[in-house]
This record gives C-alpha cells, sequence and structure tokens, in this order.
C-alpha cells in the first residue's frame, strides 16, 4: 500500500501516518519527494484498511498495489488452473491446455427437447451439456423452468450420452439438489453479486461456472469468484457473457479484452457465452471465432431442435449449417493456438 500526501502535508502529519501504521505491527518507509512525500507500508493490509489513513490530515490519497482478491489471483499462484468437471471415467478439463466446447438448450422444457439438443451438440463436437432447470427470468410470468424435474432430465441424458452438465442454481435453498444432480453448479449473471449464493456454492463439492455480471466490473467479478474460493472451493471457472452498454444492436457487448485481461490476474479458467451476449444466432459462430483467437478456454452455447418454440432464448439458439459451422471453427481454430480438444484429454 501507499500512501500519497498532500503537497502542504507538515512533517507532523507523515510522522502520524508512520506512527499508526506502526502501531499495528506494518512498516512505513517515507520517501520525500520534491512536491510530496510519499510512504510505502508494508504488512497486513487488513489492518491497515481499519486505520481509515484516508481521514487523516495532510493524506490525499492511499493506494493498494497487490490485488484485493488472493485465493483466485495470479500474485499468489502464477500457475493458470485447469478445473476437471464430472465423475471419474467422463471428466472433462477446462484450462489453458485445452479448448472445451459446451453446448445444450438454455432451458429443459422436456426430455424428448433436452436430449435432442444434446445429442445435437454432441454431434457438433461439444464435450460437456448445458440446460437450465431453474431459470432467472426477467419477467414473473415468464417460463421459471421444470426444477428438479428439470434436474432429473438433465441426469438422465448425461446417463445416455456420458457429457457432464453444468447447470444454474439460483436460490441457495436449491444448492444441495442441484449439486447432487449436477457436475456443475452455473452462477448467472443476475446473481454474481448474491454473496450469500456464493457462499453456498462454495460449499457445495462441485465445481462452479461464476458468470460475470452485466454490470460487473472485472475486479468485481474476480471478487465474486474470491467469495467462492474463501469458502473452499477453488474448482471456479469464469464465463465472459457480455456486459450492458449504449449499443442496442446486440442483447450485451461481448468484452473479449475480458479474456486475456483475467487471465492475466486470475489463475482461474475463463470460457465465453457468445449466446447470452449476442441474443441472436448470427453472432454466435463470428463471437466463439473470436472466442477462440483470444485465447478463451472454452465455449458454452445455446441449442434447440426447434428454436420457434423454445421456452426461452430461441433467436440465439443454432442448428442445422449455423451449427454446423460452429463445430467446424471449435475443430479447426483451436489447435492454431496450441490447444486441445478436452474431450481428448477425458480422464
Ligand atoms: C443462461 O446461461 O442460461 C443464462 C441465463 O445466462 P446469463 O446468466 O449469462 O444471462
Ligand atoms: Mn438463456
Amino acid at each position: 500500500m501507499v500512501v500519497v500526501m498532500t503537497p502542504d502535508a507538515t512533517d507532523e502529519d507523515v510522522q502520524r501516518v508512520v506512527d499508526k501504521v506502526t502501531a499495528v505491527g506494518g512498516e512505513a518507509f517515507v520517501s520525500k519527494g520534491l512536491t510530496r512525500t510519499i510512504i510505502g507500508l508494508v504488512g497486513d493490509i487488513d489492518s491497515f484498511h481499519g486505520l481509515n489513513l484516508r481521514t487523516l490530515p495532510g493524506v490525499g490519497d492511499v493506494q493498494r498495489i497487490s490485488d484485493p482478491f488472493k485465493l483466485v489471483s495470479r500474485q499468489h499462484h502464477p500457475e493458470r488452473s485447469t478445473v476437471w468437471v464430472g465423475a471419474p471415467g467422463q471428466q472433462v478439463p477446462i484450462g489453458p491446455d485445452t479448448f472445451t466446447f459446451i453446448a445444450g438448450p438454455c432451458a429443459v422444457e422436456s426430455a424428448q427437447q433436452t436430449l435432442e439438443a444434446v445429442e445435437m451438440a454432441r454431434a457438433a463436437g461439444a464435450v460437456m451439456m448445458r440446460g437450465g432447470a431453474y431459470k432467472p427470468r426477467t419477467s414473473p410470468y415468464a417460463f421459471q423452468g421444470l426444477g428438479v424435474k428439470g434436474l432429473e432430465i438433465l441426469a438422465s441424458v448425461r446417463e445416455a450420452t456420458g457429457m457432464p452438465v453444468v447447470t444454474e442454481v439460483v436460490d441457495a435453498r436449491d444448492v444441495a439438489v442441484v449439486a447432487e444432480h449436477a457436475d456443475m453448479l452455473q452462477i448467472g449473471t443476475r446473481n454474481m453479486a448474491n454473496f450469500g449464493l456464493l457462499q453456498a456454492v462454495g460449499q457445495a463439492g462441485k465445481p462452479v461456472l461464476l458468470k460475470r455480471g452485466m454490470t460487473a466490473t472485472i475486479e468485481e467479478w474476480l471478487m465474486a469468484a474470491e467469495y467462492i474460493a474463501q469458502r473452499g472451493n477453488l474448482d471456479v471457472v469464469l464465463c465472459e457473457r457480455g456486459i450492458r452498454t449504449f449499443e442496442p444492436a446486440t442483447r450485451n457487448t461481448l468484452d473479449i479484452s475480458a479474456v486475456p485481461i483475467v487471465q492475466s490476474k486470475s489463475h482461474l479458467p475463463v470460457i465465453v457465452d457468445p449466446s447470452h451476449a449476442a441474443g441472436v444466432k448470427d453472432l454466435v459462430v463470428p463471437l466463439s471465432r473470436a472466442a477462440i483467437a483470444v485465447g478463451a478456454d472454452g465455449v458454452i452455447v445455446d441449442v434447440h431442435p426447434h428454436p420457434e418454440e423454445a421456452l426461452c432464448d430461441g433467436p440465439q439458439a443454432l442448428l442445422g449449417a449455423d451449427l454446423r459451422s460452429l463445430a467446424q471453427a471449435v475443430r479447426q481454430l483451436p489447435p492454431t493456438v496450441g490447444r486441445v480438444d478436452a474431450g481428448t484429454a477425458r480422464r
């Protein structure tokens, strides 16, 4: 931490800061410049926070040097992590050496629709399936998901296909039942800052897919991951899914630069959801190509056998020729950036 004094700060003002810092066991290194004095602090940053140094006379600014997130930071864990998802024998990696293609319906609507969507996904090369049994809808009148029945459908489709399942949990009271049926728990954009829910999934014993809040900064997103890690779960995968901007041509603006930025700050894997970012199917393939090129560790994409009948997000669901061109991109591009298909690395 660095304390920057104002140009008119007195020697007493500087000494007051030094005394406060040393009183809590820290060390203070004073450096006098021509117009300003700065004081470098070494020690326990949390105890410095308690001093409210910014409120002292002569203090202009207090800046932190280290990341506010610890467990998920690369400062403490330089090697990038791989998160394994699924039961032994079906485990799929998400990490720096592989590219993980995840696909499935936005929502579980029926056993037939889910199985068809997942078979389409598998034929296109997906190695993990998605599908929401609990849907966080903007309108309380919209389809809210099948709940436990949806979880049972997902578990039976996993049985049929051998593909690990990621599904969203929207309420801390449902964490146990979702963890019982799924291989990975998804926290959606609307719940990224639901700290009680983050703590609950941190204790659920399953990997977590943490989507970026649509209005969250990268630092807020990594602090949300820290909540999960702090409860003992470091199997967290981050997902960039677009942020809210002034641009109405897409549902959200995919922040592609977030991928390398997050990878430089955190050891956690990061994947991209081009479907929820764009909201329209025509952008899903180009955005997936961009995600692969920028170094994402995977993509998660909506597919549906009959988008015109979908109960949720039909306009962004892929099928037919679009899904075939996504399959081609996911087959051809990852090797050009040094990655192998996660399916070949199952364990
Ligand atoms: C989803 O993946 O089904 C979903 C609702 O995504 P998001 O939280 O990113 O909107
Ligand atoms: Mn959706």
